[in-house]
């Protein structure tokens, strides 16, 4: 009931604006030579809105409402609400009708490009989208960024990196590249950026082109230096060079410097000290970086080394101090673990729930839009943001 006033209220709106807007239009033009008043044309096109009879007000507005300047914004108004209403054939159909008739300003026909490339994008046909973008951007100054960052987003969605990079770049400003917490969107490209040649030195490390991967990696290096994904592909490249030191030093640098991720570097880390050091030492580097981070799952990892090395009692109490001081699910089933018969079979149960929890529960959550998950996206799903997603802290995180 209420979507269906606001909808009301909507198209309401947006027909009045475009009424009054060729009202406005009009009174302004000089009396000899007037155009002939479109009252009609509007009234039956808004009766049939407030009907909700969609087809017959577009019907209406194409067939009985000149193209002219002044009418042209209640056709752009109907055509983007049309959009917005998931009625995107309809949007078309207003959009193309207005293309028709080459009568209109350079300008104003950029505009109806726009709208109309946006239609393609909604009904998901992407190649019409894309040429009608790229001739934008060659032929209308105005609306160039505009285009530029639809191309951008379309190449994105099809992982199309190459040709994201190619439009991302025209997007940046000529002089030097930008700090966080400069001007917004061209920050927000830069990120993109590096996100693109990650991607690609994925694909290339999948591959096994290492020299092509590094290659990549140098390039994204210059857009978002000392970024997390860097750091990670950059230990994952020297892993498949076969240079485990070099990894594990990469590594030791991002536990360090981004502790709050050190659930989720935790085990590359494990996998580059196997092919280096023993348990001892791998034990030692563990009880290094627990005093310099509180995560969780660095503390559940060095509980077990610990166990194993000096038995189960000196691990319990190195999790017990910690649980003690950050009380945390993780620390807790491991105290509960490591404390065995001792405790009961209520404990044991209790731990049974409590490993239920932390096998369901989401890891991950954007800080943009909230959307949270057990899988790490480097591109957030639902706001289709950049590196905006990061592991959950707290009780029932890391
Ligand atoms: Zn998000």
């Amino acid at each position: 009931m209420e979507a269906s006033i606001t909808n009301f209220l909507l198209l309401f709106a947006a027909v009045a604006v475009g009424w009054l807007l060729g009202r406005l239009g009009r009174s302004k033009a000089p009396q000899s030579g007037a155009p002939p008043d479109d009252s009609a044309s509007y009234y039956k096109g808004l009766n049939f809105l407030l009907n909700e009879q969609a087809d017959e007000a577009v019907l209406t507005v194409v067939n009985e409402l000149p193209v002219r300047l002044e009418t042209l914004p209640t056709h752009l108004a109907l055509g983007n609400l049309m959009r917005s209403k998931g009625e995107v054939e309809a949007a078309i159909r207003i959009h193309q009708n207005l293309l028709s008739r080459p009568s209109l300003p350079r300008e104003e026909l950029h505009k109806v490009h726009l709208e109309l490339a946006r239609d393609y994008i909604s009904a998901g046909l992407l190649d019409r989208a894309e040429r009608l973008l790229r001739d934008l951007v060659e032929e209308s100054p105005g609306y160039r960024n505009e285009a530029l960052e639809h191309l951008r987003h379309i190449y994105q969605t099809e992982k199309e990196w190459e040709q994201a990079i190619a439009v991302a770049m025209r997007l940046l400003p000529k002089r030097g590249w930008l700090r966080r917490g400069s001007d917004k969107g061209p920050v927000a490209t830069q990120v993109s950026l590096c996100h693109y040649h990650c991607e690609i030195v994925e694909r290339l490390l999948h591959e096994g082109d290492l020299k092509g991967a590094r290659r990549e990696l140098a390039k994204a290096q210059q857009y978002e230096p000392g970024s997390l994904r860097l750091g990670l592909l950059s230990a994952q490249l020297s892993l498949q060079q076969g240079r485990s030191s070099e990894a594990l030093s990469c590594l030791q640098d991002l536990l360090r410097s981004k502790p709050a991720w050190a659930m989720h570097i935790l085990p590359m880390f494990k996998k580059a000290f196997a092919e280096v050091g023993g348990a001892e030492s791998y034990m030692d580097a563990l009880a290094r970086l627990g005093s310099a981070t509180d995560s969780s799952a660095l503390a559940v990892e060095l509980a077990g080394s610990i166990a194993r090395l000096e038995g189960r009692d000196a691990g319990r109490e190195y999790i017990r101090a910690v649980a003690m001081r950050r009380p945390t699910l993780r620390t807790l089933s491991c105290w509960l673990e490591l404390s065995g018969d001792e405790v009961g079979p209520a404990a044991a149960q209790l731990r049974e729930v409590i490993e239920e929890i932390l096998a369901t529960r989401s890891i991950y959550q954007c800080r943009q839009c909230g959307f949270s998950g057990r899988k790490l996206h480097w591109l957030c799903p639902s706001c289709e943001q950049w590196g905006t997603i990061a592991p959950i802290r707290g009780t029932q995180g890391d």
